[in-house]
C-alpha cells in the first residue's frame, strides 16, 4: 500500500511528488499525457519567482520533473479511471490495475473552456486551437484571431504575432482583464488589432476554418473576418471527472478544499487548478502541491501510526 498517490503530473502534482519523496513517503504519481500539464504548453514564463530570464513552458516542466525525480519520485504514465474513497484505505484504479493508498492528492488540473460554437469541435486541429504555443508556428504569414481578454489571450496574441501577418484579439468588453504589462505590449503591437465589445457568432468554412462571423455588442453590427487560424482563450474548466460525486465541488465543478488542501473526505486532498481558489497560476499550483503533501503526511501520522 502506498502512502500517497498523486493524480496528475502538472506543476501542482510534481511539486506534491517532490515534497512527498523528499519527506520519505512511499509515493506514486499518475500522469495520463505529459508531465508539466498546462505549463508545458506555455510559450514563455516570466512570473515564476527566481526565474529572472523568461523560461519556455517545456523547459520549465523538464526542470520540475528532474527535481521530483532527483528525490526518487515514481511517475506512471497511465490514466486514472476511478477512485474509491469511502473507506480509510483508498483505491486508485487504472484500465488494468488497482492500487491501494492511505491518501490521494487530486491534481488533475484544468483544460481550456470551449466557446460552444457549431463546428468548434469539428474544426479542432483544422483551424480551431486552444493552444497558441502548440500550433502558432503553423500560421506563418497567415491571418489569425484570438478570443479572450485575460493573460492567456494576450500572451497568445503576442506569441502568434511572431508568425502571423495579422492577429485580431476579440474581446467582449471594452477593456482587457490581462495584467498591465501584457496589455501595454498588445496595444502597442503593430500586428495586433483589438476588436472591443465583440463576440464571435459562428465559424465559417466547409472543411476547415475560413473565417468567423462577429457581432459588435454596442452597435449590433454583424460582420465577417477572413481567417486561417482561430484561437480560443476564454478561461479554464476543471478536469474533475474522477472526483464528481466523491468530494464536494462548487457549481462550476472546482473541488472545494480548505487551506490545508483537505477536501471534505478525510485523506483526500486537492491541489492546483482543480481546486477552487482566487488565483490559478504556476506559483499557486506549486504552493498547493507543497501544502497538500505536508497535510497528507500529517494525516498519515495521525491516522495510521
Ligand atoms: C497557455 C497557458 C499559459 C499560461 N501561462 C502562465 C504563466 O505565464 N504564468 C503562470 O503563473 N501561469 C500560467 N498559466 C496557468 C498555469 O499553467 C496553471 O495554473 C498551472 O499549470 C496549473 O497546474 P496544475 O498542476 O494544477 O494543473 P495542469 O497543468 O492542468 O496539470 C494537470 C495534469 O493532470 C493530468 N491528468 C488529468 N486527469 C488525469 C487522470 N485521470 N489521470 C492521470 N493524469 C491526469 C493532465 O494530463 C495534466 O498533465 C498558463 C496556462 C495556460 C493554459
Amino acid at each position: 500500500m502506498k502512502d500517497i498517490i498523486i493524480i496528475g503530473g502538472g506543476v501542482a502534482g510534481l511539486t506534491a511528488g517532490m515534497y512527498a519523496k523528499r519527506g520519505g513517503m512511499d509515493t506514486l504519481l499518475f500522469e495520463k499525457m505529459f508531465v508539466g500539464g498546462q505549463a508545458a504548453t506555455t510559450y514563455s514564463i516570466e512570473n515564476y519567482p527566481g526565474f529572472v530570464d523568461p523560461i519556455s513552458g517545456p523547459d520549465f516542466a523538464m526542470k520540475l520533473e528532474s527535481h521530483a525525480r532527483k528525490f526518487g519520485l515514481e511517475i506512471l504514465y497511465d490514466e486514472v479511471k476511478e477512485i474509491v474513497v469511502d473507506d480509510k484505505i483508498k483505491k486508485v484504479i487504472t484500465e488494468d490495475k488497482e492500487y491501494e493508498t492511505k491518501t490521494i492528492i487530486l491534481a488533475m488540473g484544468a483544460s481550456p473552456k470551449m466557446l460552444g460554437l457549431d463546428k468548434e469541435e469539428r474544426f479542432r486541429g483544422r483551424g480551431v486551437s486552444y493552444c497558441a504555443t502548440c500550433d502558432g508556428a503553423f500560421y506563418k504569414d497567415k491571418v489569425t484571431a484570438v478570443v479572450g481578454g485575460g493573460d492567456t489571450a494576450t500572451e497568445d496574441a503576442l506569441f502568434l504575432a511572431q508568425y502571423a501577418s495579422k492577429v485580431y484579439l476579440i474581446h467582449r468588453r471594452d477593456q482587457l482583464r490581462a495584467s498591465k504589462i501584457l496589455q501595454d505590449r498588445v496595444l502597442a503591437h503593430p500586428k495586433i488589432e483589438v476588436l472591443w465589445d465583440t463576440v464571435v457568432e459562428s465559424i465559417i468554412g466547409e472543411e476547415q476554418v475560413e473565417g468567423i462571423s462577429i457581432k459588435n455588442l454596442k452597435t449590433n453590427t454583424v460582420s465577417q473576418l477572413e481567417l486561417d487560424g482561430f484561437f480560443i482563450a476564454i478561461g479554464i474548466k476543471p478536469n474533475n471527472q474522477l472526483a464528481v460525486g466523491k468530494v464536494d465541488m462548487t457549481d462550476d465543478g472546482f473541488v472545494i478544499a480548505d487551506e490545508t488542501m483537505a477536501t471534505n473526505v478525510p485523506g483526500v486532498f486537492a491541489v492546483g487548478d482543480l481546486r477552487y481558489k482566487p488565483v490559478w497560476q504556476l506559483v499557486t499550483a506549486a504552493a498547493d502541491g507543497a501544502v497538500g503533501t505536508l497535510s497528507a503526511q500529517r494525516y498519515i501520522m495521525e491516522n495510521f501510526e
